[in-house]
C-alpha cells in the first residue's frame, strides 16, 4: 500500500475521505446525503465540503456520484488502516469495549504517526482486522466469500465474520451486539425467521433477536 506522507490536510478532508471509502465499501452508492446522514451533518455543508475536497484533487463528481481520485483514497485507506489498528489496540491491549474503541479510534486516526503505525503493527502482530472483522488496508488480508446473516440457512452452523462500518454507526448497536455475544469468531445459528424478516440466532446457547436491517448486515460464513 502506498504511505500517505503528506501532513498538509485538515482532519475534515480525511473524515470525508474515510466515510467516503467506508460507504463504497459496504456496497452504498456515495451521494452528498448518504454522506449527511453517516456524519449527521446538513446537506449544505456537505456540498460545500465536496467542492473543496474536488478542488484539492481528493474526490470527482460523476452524475452526483462521488468517487476518491488516486490521491484521495490513499489518504482514505490511511485513515481506515490507522482507525482499525487503533480499534484493535483499544480493545486487545487496553481493553475498552468494542463500541468505545469504535468511539475513542475516531479521534486516534488523526494523530497516528507511521512510527507509531508501525509500532502498532509490531504490538499487535500485524492484525488483519479491526476487532469488528472489517479489513485493515495493507494489511494483505483475502476476505472469505460471506453470507449475509438473513440468507443463512435455518439450523446450520455459522461463524460471525464481521459488522460492517453502517452497524458501528449505529447507536446503541455494538453495545448491544457485545452484549449477546454476537462477535467475529463466534458460532451461531438461526433458529427462527419471522416473516417481518426477526431473525432468532442462537449465540452461545442463548437466543437473541436480530431486527432485518441489522440480519441484512451482519456476514457470516458457514462452519465446515
Ligand atoms: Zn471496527
Amino acid at each position: 500500500m502506498a504511505a500517505y506522507t503528506s501532513p498538509e490536510h485538515h482532519p475534515a478532508f480525511e473524515e470525508y475521505c474515510e466515510t467516503i471509502f467506508e460507504l463504497a465499501e459496504d456496497g452504498t452508492t456515495v451521494i452528498q446525503a448518504r454522506i449527511a446522514e453517516r456524519l449527521d451533518v446538513s446537506r449544505p455543508a456537505v456540498s460545500e465540503m465536496i467542492k473543496r475536497l474536488a478542488e484539492s484533487g481528493l474526490v470527482e463528481v460523476l452524475d452526483s456520484e462521488i468517487g476518491l481520485t488516486e490521491e484521495g483514497q490513499v489518504l482514505a485507506e490511511t485513515m481506515v488502516r490507522r482507525h482499525r489498528l487503533a480499534e484493535r489496540f483499544l480493545t486487545d491491549i487496553l481493553g475498552l469495549s468494542w463500541a468505545e474503541a469504535h468511539h475513542e479510534a475516531g479521534k486516534w486516526e488523526h494523530v497516528i504517526s507511521p512510527r507509531v503505525e508501525a509500532a502498532i503493527v509490531d504490538k499487535l502482530d500485524d492484525p488483519t482486522t479491526c476487532p469488528h472483522g472489517n479489513p485493515i488496508p495493507g494489511s494483505g488480508y483475502i476476505e472469505p466469500d460471506l453470507l449475509p446473516l438473513a440468507d443463512a440457512p435455518t439450523n446450520t452452523d455459522l461463524i460471525i465474520r464481521r459488522i460492517p462500518e453502517e452497524l458501528e454507526f449505529t447507536p446503541g448497536l455494538l453495545e448491544f451486539l457485545e452484549q449477546a455475544s454476537l462477535l467475529p469468531g463466534q458460532h451461531a445459528r438461526v433458529v427462527a425467521c419471522s416473516p417481518d424478516g426477526t431473525l432468532t440466532v442462537e449465540v452461545d446457547g442463548k437466543p437473541v433477536g436480530i431486527g432485518s436491517f441489522t440480519a441484512n448486515r451482519i456476514l457470516t460464513t458457514l462452519s465446515v
